[in-house]
């Protein structure tokens, strides 16, 4: 512990909570409390707080701790409060997966529609995209935003996607870094609490969670997926506040392009109305409910207004509306190609034999991905914007030998030639049909409004 800690923390000792995590037993509110806020004060060193993590990892945090510690983390810093808006505001998260650029489409969607978005979004880590990421792909833009100017943001525009920063549940932002470096991500109850300190630090009416399950996600099974999402759901409950949570398929890439620009000038396509698929279908879905579950409105009325506001340009509109006020190119809405880098080699990738995807392994693509430089392997590497893999077919789709399935953009030849290596083999061909599978697979709709 280091001399800041003062008469209070001298008399307190870090190593009572160690230990009683350590030997499975449970932590009082007030000590967890203690625990998160000291280190997020930089008054715990990284070495305690490792030991304290890993012993989190190993023997769990029961529903109170978990809960002990959202609180917590969301008392390290400010909240964003909006005051009267005059219209709902609305969450929506995802745990993150491959191609998921959901919160591009969802945050201007849900703003034409008429409600408020005010998110904290996250970045890639791993094989995983980050919307952050994604979006400050875009020359200019800024995600580093103070409280004040989200809320005033929000007011002015309909929405808002920015960082967690010093004002703003630091702490998850100092337990996230160190959970990267100490390998204690990947617990439930640790995951759970940071995810919802970031959604409960934002006032907003509904909160929406995509909770991915498959390969390509941190949950690889809909059961492991389920198990987080009650648990984000009894968290939002402690907290007394509206969730919806939905499961969704995350076994192959969700859109086309697995980058960063390149999500970005996909996500267009989709605002503009031009791009079908899987992408669009998640993220018109994800509207409706925000809409259903906030006005009342009936939910197939709200999917088919929903889809018409990404064909008449209102929600395209709003993106470039969202862009300017966080400093981008508004111009990026428009002609993508010529506001957006773009790396030096693209390659086609052309299917090596026939058949119908029967699976795709989207943490491969993913990963290949990374390789190029469009993800991170641990929190806080440079990424490279430009690159990526655009990859076309989904499960269920037939391929013929030769077929140009999607491209590479890539630094080097050697780069590309390899990411295209990895996303083949990241195919599964078989003879027959194959089943798509179903894109949402539980939906827990959010408790009636008060
Ligand atoms: N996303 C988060 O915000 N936190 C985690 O711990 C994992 C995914």
């Amino acid at each position: 512990m280091s001399a800041k800690g003062g008469l209070a923390l001298s008399m307190w000792d870090p190593r009572t909570a160690i230990a009683a995590k350590r030997d499975g037993g449970s932590l009082p509110e007030g000590e967890i409390e203690r625990f998160v806020l000291a280190y997020s004060a930089g008054e715990v060193d990284d070495g305690p707080a490792a030991a304290f993590l890993m012993a989190c990892l190993l023997n769990g945090l029961d529903e109170a701790e978990t809960l002990a510690m959202t609180r917590a983390m969301i008392a390290s810093g400010d909240t964003v409060r909006f005051g009267d808006l005059g219209h709902p505001s609305v969450d929506k998260h995802s745990t993150g997966g491959v191609s998921d650029g959901v919160t591009l489409v969802f945050a201007p969607l849900a703003a034409a529609l008429g409600l408020a978005v005010a998110k904290l979004s996250g970045r890639g880590l791993g094989h995983t995209g980050g919307t952050l990421d994604k979006l400050e792909s875009i020359p200019g833009l800024r995600t580093d935003l103070e409280p004040d100017r989200i809320a005033r943001q929000v007011r002015d525009t309909g929405c808002a996607v920015a960082a967690q920063s010093p004002r703003l549940v630091p702490a998850d932002g100092a337990l996230y870094a160190l959970r990267d470096a100490t390998a204690t991500v990947p617990s439930l109850p640790l995951i759970a609490a940071s995810v919802m300190a970031k959604k409960l630090a934002v006032d907003s009416d509904l909160i929406l969670l995509d909770v991915k399950a498959g390969a390509g996600a941190f949950m690889k099974t809909p059961e492991s997926a389920s198990e987080l999402a009650d648990a984000c759901i009894r968290l939002a409950e402690g907290a007394d506040r509206r969730c919806g949570v939905a499961i969704t398929d995350m076994s192959h890439p969700l859109g086309d392009a697995v980058g960063n620009a390149l999500d970005v000038a996909e996500a267009v396509a989709v605002l503009n109305g031009t791009h079908r698929g899987n992408l669009r279908d998640l993220a018109v879905w994800f509207a409706a409910h925000a809409v259903e579950s906030t006005t009342g409105e009936p939910f197939e009325d709200a999917l088919a207004e929903a889809a018409a506001a990404l064909d008449d340009g209102s929600a395209l509109d709003r993106f470039a509306r969202m862009v300017e006020a966080q400093g981008g190119d508004p111009r990026v809405a428009e002609d993508p190609g010529s506001v957006l880098p773009r790396a030096p080699v693209v390659f086609p990738l052309r299917a090596d034999r026939a058949g119908t995807v029967t699976a795709m392994d989207a943490e491969d693509v993913g990963l290949a991905a990374g390789a190029l430089g469009a993800g991170r392997v641990r929190k806080g590497d440079p990424i490279d914007p430009a690159v990526g893999i655009v990859i076309r077919p989904k499960i269920g789709d037939r391929v013929e030998a030769g077929d140009e399935i999607g491209e590479v953009h890539a630094r080097t030849e050697e780069a590309a030639e390899e990411a295209g290596r990895r996303t083949l083999a990241a195919l599964t061909l078989g003879e027959g049909p194959a089943a798509p599978p179903p894109l949402v697979i539980r939906w827990s709709a959010p408790a009636s409004a008060p």
